[in-house]
């Protein structure tokens, strides 16, 4: 039987954080296993906002791999690609920018957010402004049926499959496919600030491959209780970052549950929690930060050369059944 497709990727502007591994990663080690899982370096995403910078995409490229590899997405079993080496996604892109209004991408909470922390005004790139097109490209290019995501991600998601729609409606075809969105147990991760959603662009993370003292010096830099200066004082565990990473983090929940009892309380003191949390943040970091270490170079991108070569041939079967139900198929077998 054929297997069900899942796509995901990241974009290449940094490394990963917990906010990826808790978002999104964790659903796509579970998915290798069972699904055809394709695993996207969206680099011409990421350029979007990065266009004068291309050097720090290229080297992150390799650095985002990395952290595939360590965590545990297996070459083997999933299909690793990037997502400048495949045109026919490019080209994909332009037929259904078509299909988008200027009005409807402007609704587009997601990118709402992100230009208006930007601080885009009339300097927002046009790219930037259409990439939910191209990331609508990027998911029925390789008919994915589920895309393991965070929260953030889910007017992609719904985007996309008003295109599939309006696509299949338009020019009479069944060829693209609509996906769902698959979240985790936490599907948004907050930040060390405690304001945000960990973000690599707001600097509020901790990432994959952070050393022993960086995480443990961003633990202790986390936003707690304010009002909950003395040990003995009553603490607030709601908005507080420490718990809300021990529940993402700590497998012992009812030990978790216990803490905040006691936090409620007052008797339990800050330094104790994030003595806890970092405990816990570095044996699930310590073996990733390990086996990255071990990657060399020329491995990574051997890995990532046969994982895109598979990949385009999936784009091209596709992007043929698109161009054919437009009707724009010419020169049909001969190129
Ligand atoms: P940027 O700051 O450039 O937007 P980012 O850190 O938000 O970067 P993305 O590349 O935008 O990371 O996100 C990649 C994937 O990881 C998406 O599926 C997104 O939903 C998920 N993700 C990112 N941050 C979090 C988070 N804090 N909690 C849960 N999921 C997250
Ligand atoms: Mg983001």
């Amino acid at each position: 039987m054929k297997k069900k497709v899942a796509l995901t990727g990241d974009r290449p502007s940094g490394k990963l954080h917990l906010g990826h591994y808790i978002g999104s990663l964790v659903n796509r080690l579970r998915l290798q296993e069972t699904y055809d899982q394709y695993v996207m370096i969206a680099d011409l995403q990421a350029l979007t906002d990065n266009f004068e910078h291309p050097e720090k995409i290229r080297e992150n490229v390799f650095e985002v791999a990395k952290d595939y590899l360590a965590v545990g997405i297996d070459p083997q079993k999933s299909t690793l690609l990037i997502q400048s080496q495949i045109p026919e996604l490019a080209e994909l892109t332009f037929f259904y920018l078509n299909l988008v209004t200027v009005a409807r991408l402007e609704r587009n909470p997601t990118v709402k957010a992100e230009i208006k922390q930007k601080g885009y005004t009339d300097t927002l790139p046009a790219g930037f402004f259409c990439y939910p097109i191209s990331q609508a490209a990027d998911i029925t290019a390789f008919k994915a049926e589920v895309v393991p995501v965070g929260e953030d991600q889910i007017p992609m998601i719904e985007q996309t499959n008003e295109i599939v729609g309006k696509f299949n409606r338009i020019y009479h075809t069944d060829c693209l496919v609509e996906a769902e969105a698959l979240l985790s147990h936490t599907p948004r991760l907050v930040g060390i600030d405690g304001k945000n959603k960990a973000s690599k662009s707001l600097g509020n993370t901790i990432f994959l491959s952070d050393d022993a003292q960086e995480i443990k010096r961003k633990v202790f830099m986390m936003y707690t209780d304010p009002n909950h200066v003395k040990v003995s004082d009553p603490g607030q565990v709601e908005g507080n970052v420490v718990f809300e990473y021990l529940d993402a983090f700590h497998a012992n929940k009812e030990e978790v549950e216990d803490l905040k009892e006691r936090y409620r309380k007052g008797g339990l003191g800050d330094t104790t929690i994030k003595g806890l949390l970092n405990t816990t943040l570095q044996a699930l970091l310590e073996p990733i930060r390990a086996r990255r270490q071990a990657l060399c170079e020329d491995e990574v991108r051997e890995i990532l050369w046969q994982g895109t070569q598979r990949a385009r041939l999936v784009a091209q079967k596709t992007l043929s059944e698109v161009r054919t139900a437009i009707g724009i198929d010419y020169f049909l077998g001969r190129f």
